[in-house]
């Protein structure tokens, strides 16, 4: 396993990772991340998390076959349950899941501690990433730094998170294209936002066509067709 067996968007993803972090992957599935990170003395110490025994196992085997088992430890646990603090967890990855798992599995990492301010957060969500900023938003992260990538046809934003002193405010947009992803307006973010355009203009016209018209969902479909527009315009 080294870094050339990583997808380009688990290397992106442990790219954010901090040189000799103690770093924590929760819904590790192979512990690929991990395991490659160690191999390239990246981190010091792993945690692969894992709440489904099939790819838990899968984690396991990887890491024994890597070498590596006094330097990655595998928990089968759900979410943030998987870190201890002993751990002394400094970064912690959680990728490829929707965003609004990410964000209960934040959330209840905050409420029973296991995620305590000090990691570095690096967030891949496959879809969800405008409620998952929100959340960063509300405990007062702020984002360090985005990325977006286009792999076999699909995109995928990476979040770069810190628990910050300062008040975090983003405006609507900013949490709707993401703040450095907005600025940067890359050629993945314009393809990106006009598929998404093609399908919420789409989905428009389907809403005109009900019955009774859900004026709700046509006035906010309407708002994010504007914002793409101005967007991408
Ligand atoms: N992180 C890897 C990646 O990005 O390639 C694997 C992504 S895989 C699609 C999602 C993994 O998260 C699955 O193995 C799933 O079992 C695990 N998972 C889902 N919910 C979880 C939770 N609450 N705690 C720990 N793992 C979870």
């Amino acid at each position: 396993m080294n870094e050339q067996g990583l997808s380009r968007r688990l290397q992106r993803v442990g790219a954010a990772v901090p040189e000799g972090a103690r770093l924590a992957d929760i819904g590790s599935d192979h512990a690929y991340l991990p395991v490659a990170l160690m191999l390239q003395n990246k981190i010091s110490y792993g945690v692969a998390g894992e709440v489904v025994k099939g790819p838990f196992e899968s984690a396991k085997k990887q890491v024994q076959k890597s070498g590596l088992t006094d330097k990655i430890t595998v928990r089968l646990a759900d979410g943030m349950a998987a870190v201890h603090p002993e751990d002394e967890i400094t970064a912690i990855t959680i990728a490829g899941m929707g965003g609004t798992l990410i964000r209960n599995i934040l959330e209840n990492g905050v409420a029973q501690q296991q995620v305590t301010g000090k990691e570095r957060l690096i967030l891949q969500p496959n879809v969800g990433e405008a409620g998952l900023r929100n959340w960063l938003m509300s405990n007062n992260y702020e984002i360090i730094h985005e990325e977006i990538i286009e792999e076999h046809q699909k995109i995928y934003e990476i979040i770069v998170a810190e628990k910050t002193e300062k008040p975090v405010l983003y405006t609507e947009q900013e949490l709707f294209f993401g703040p450095f992803l907005l600025k940067e307006k890359n050629e993945t973010f314009r393809n990106k936002w006009q598929r998404e355009l093609l399908q919420k203009e789409r989905v428009l016209q389907q809403l005109q066509q009900a019955d009774q018209l859900p004026q709700d969902k046509v006035q906010e479909i309407t708002r994010q067709i504007q914002w793409i527009r101005e967007a991408i315009g």
